[in-house]
């Protein structure tokens, strides 16, 4: 049984010897996702920015995760469909950030169309739009010190405003 304490919050996660079969690190991504819905500091979209609607929004891959699912990849432009299982260390960085005392509102997690080998289809990645409450510019106060935060806590590429493609939002991967 995978015990965790997320925000001075007791968490019990899924036994291992439950039906599914769930590994230890399956009832750590469910605990985590179980934990993020609920965190005030962390916005998951419900909707695409290019507006397609499917099942494979931030919000949906979030509960995908809580019940222990691969979250869905978008099928539409350069994403591939399918489903991915969302990567722990993201999740932890997403909670550690929020632990540092950052609030973000992430726009896609594995859905979203993205370039054609994005890490976004591996479940590695997340985009941000909102830095503490600030839309996310090259005019946002926030940006560095939340960037430099992120690659503290491990993030592999790190790139927003300044970078093709990433004038209003912040992409970050492990
Ligand atoms: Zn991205």
């Amino acid at each position: 049984m995978a015990v965790l304490v997320l925000g001075g919050v007791l968490l019990v996660g899924a036994c291992s010897s439950g039906s599914l079969g769930s590994t230890q690190s399956t009832s750590v991504r469910q605990t985590l996702a179980y934990s993020l819905l609920r965190n005030p500091r962390v916005g998951l979209a419900n909707f695409h920015v290019s507006g397609r609607r499917d099942k494979a929004t931030a919000f949906e891959n979030m509960r995908q995760a809580e019940r222990g699912q691969r979250s869905r990849r978008s099928a539409y432009q350069r994403a591939p469909g399918g489903a991915v299982y969302l990567d722990t260390r993201m999740l932890w960085g997403m909670h550690y950030l929020t632990r540092s005392g950052w609030s973000f509102r992430v726009t896609e997690l594995a859905g979203g169309s993205h370039s054609e080998k994005s890490s976004h289809y591996k479940g590695t990645a997340f985009d941000a739009d909102y830095i503490n409450g600030v839309k996310v510019g090259s005019g946002n106060p926030h940006l560095k010190g939340f960037m430099r935060k992120c690659r503290q806590l491990g993030a592999r590429e790190v790139r927003g405003p300044g970078t093709p493609g990433h004038r209003t939002h912040v992409h970050v991967e492990w």
